[in-house]
């Protein structure tokens, strides 16, 4: 179903992917005659009027939103911000890492650069970066330029419709991620953070190269699972109740993603890409090869932490292999 109305005033309206995720989630909550979402969706061609079209369904308007919460930059949760803003007027709110991180996809091709220079150090060959570097061009079109009206910070709290929702921050899919938490109702919203039937992509932060995703996005996921949570309503896939045994799924997922890669190594050094392809299969696109070799790199980060493994320069290429013991 489209639009959903969860409890009085909240709405949930599913908008098309053309991605293998195939929709995202946003929350529309209402108060006062006016709207506030929680992630916009991407700009897609046609993503726009579906969103307007789900806005009519609920009984109201574009210009009736008058503000617009984000979780994280993904251009899934970001990217008609602007559009938005430009037809309604909203304020914009959004953390402050996430904001700039936008700001830096959108200046000129350094990014794009750092992501081609790491692609082909972690084993991905020069034509599938070409091809990433192209996808990464045409993505840029997919989050429109919008203006912050002010960050959303851990420990404080925002509006939506009628409700309170307190911020918690949340690192790991992204450096700034959060999740909003409404106390009185047991509800999270968990953009990314959590989802029913995936885990999500955990990357390298290229624009800050001590973050450790994995680490982060472990540690944020125990926090959640302590708070008392009725609903959680997350970014795509359908609502759950059982937050605590979500999270203890995606904790296992990782230790026993972690043995995996031990097992690849324990058979001798490789790169990442070598890893991903040993577990994600040979006949990936560059944009999922990129995907899986993030998903190895960001475990071996950790096992490289925990001593476990180290990693060598090889000519042009990072080489990671099991640490002698002794
Ligand atoms: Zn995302």
């Amino acid at each position: 179903m489209p639009v959903k109305e969860i409890m009085p005033d909240l709405f949930r309206l599913v908008l098309p992917m053309p991605f293998r995720l195939e929709h995202v989630n946003v929350y529309a909550f209402r108060g006062n005659g006016r709207v506030s979402l929680l992630d916009t969706g991407p700009n897609f061609p046609g993503t726009f009027d579906v969103l307007k079209e789900r806005i009519r369904e609920m009984g109201n308007s574009i210009e009736d939103i008058g503000k617009v919460a984000i979780t994280h930059f993904h251009a899934d949760h970001a990217g008609l911000a602007g559009r938005i803003q430009e037809v309604s007027g909203a304020t914009v709110l959004i953390p402050e890492i996430e904001y700039r991180t936008i700001g830096a996809y959108q200046e000129g091709e350094e990014r794009i650069g750092r992501i081609g220079v790491f692609s082909l150090e972690q084993g991905m060959s020069e034509d599938s970066v070409r091809e990433l570097k192209s996808a990464f061009r045409m993505f840029r079109k997919a989050t429109v330029p919008f203006r912050a009206d002010g960050f959303l910070r851990e420990g404080e709290s925002v509006r939506l419709g009628a409700m309170n929702m307190e911020i918690v921050k949340t690192p790991g899919h992204s450096r700034g991620h959060v999740c909003l938490y409404c106390r009185e109702k047991g509800i999270l919203l968990s953009g990314d953070h959590v989802l029913p039937h995936i885990t999500p992509n955990i990357s390298a932060d290229l624009l800050a190269p001590d973050f450790r995703p994995l680490t982060s996005f472990l540690e944020a996921l125990r926090v959640l699972r302590d708070l008392p949570v009725r609903e959680v309503l997350p970014a795509h896939g359908e609502p759950f109740t059982d937050l605590p045994g979500r999270v203890d799924e995606i904790c296992s997922h990782h230790r026993e993603r972690k043995g995996l890669i031990m097992a690849a190594l324990n058979k001798g050094p490789k790169t990442s890409m070598e890893i991903g392809t040993i577990l994600f299969g040979p006949d990936l696109d560059a944009f999922n090869q990129l995907l899986a070799v993030n998903e190895v790199f960001v475990h071996l980060v950790e096992l490289e932490a925990e001593g476990a493994v180290v990693r060598v320069r090889e000519n042009e290429k990072v080489v990671f292999r099991l640490k002698a013991k002794g």
